[in-house]
This record gives C-alpha cells, sequence and structure tokens, in this order.
C-alpha cells in the first residue's frame, strides 16, 4: 500500500531505501527486538534478542517473517537510525499494540503490505510524555 498522499510528507522520500538499509544492511535481515517491544518470550540465549529472520520461519509463531521498520517513539518523522529498529511482524505489533488500538488502519496497511512506514490518522502527538 503506497503512503496516502496527505502523510507523505511525514516521510523522508528515501524512506525505502532508508528502510532496506536498518533491515537489511544493519540489522542483516535479523529481528533487532531485546525484547523492548514487550511481547514474550524471547530468546534469552540469544542474548533476549527476538531471533527471528526475513523470509524465515518465525521461531514462535512458524509464519513467514517480514522485518519492518519501526519508529522506537512513534514519531514517523524521526528518522535518525538510532530511533529506527528492524522489527518483525510480532515485535513490530508487539511494539506498536497501543498505536494499533488508536489506528487500526495501521495494522490493515501492514498486514497488506507487509512493510509499509506507520500510518497516523493524525499529527504527531503534541504532548510529550
Ligand atoms: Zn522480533
Ligand atoms: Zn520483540
Amino acid at each position: 500500500m503506497p503512503i496516502r498522499p496527505q502523510y507523505r510528507w511525514l516521510y523522508p522520500i528515501d524512506w525505502p531505501q532508508l528502510s532496506a538499509m536498518i533491515r537489511f544492511e544493519r540489522a542483516k535481515g535479523r529481528c533487532e527486538c531485546r525484547g523492548e517491544c514487550g511481547a514474550t518470550p524471547h530468546d534469552a540465549d540469544a542474548g533476549g534478542r527476538c531471533t527471528a529472520v526475513h523470509d524465515q520461519p518465525h521461531p514462535l509463531t512458524g509464519s513467514n517473517v517480514v522485518l519492518t521498520t519501526a519508529h522506537r517513539d512513534h514519531t514517523p518523522e524521526n528518522v535518525d537510525p538510532a530511533n529506527l529498529r528492524a522489527y518483525c511482524n510480532r515485535c513490530h505489533l508487539s511494539h506498536d499494540a497501543k498505536e494499533h488500538r488508536r489506528n487500526a488502519s495501521h495494522t490493515r496497511a501492514m498486514r497488506a503490505a507487509g512493510d509499509a512506514p506507520p500510518l497516523f490518522p493524525e499529527p504527531p502527538r503534541g504532548t510529550p510524555s
């Protein structure tokens, strides 16, 4: 699913390249989550890191892993690599659970596209917690 035009400004024009760089160059196709997504369990033998690998069966769910790029602070315009994480489907969904409850279209977009930057129906939150 393409980025909806009205939200296009939230993303750098090279988002697809940036996302691919994070997922396949930095993360080497492996989920970068170390448990911060909140889902359990993560593999203690791997230092707590999720052991999901792109295009391989997920170690826990058995479904094919599609790595996605998540914004740790849920702020789509914050594309600092330190704010980006390559997450497997499971970790990304867990990571974004609060956002998903607020924005079901994100979930649909993720499922439809396999990899889509987060879409938000409204401008990023203006009140930092
Ligand atoms: Zn994962
Ligand atoms: Zn995780």
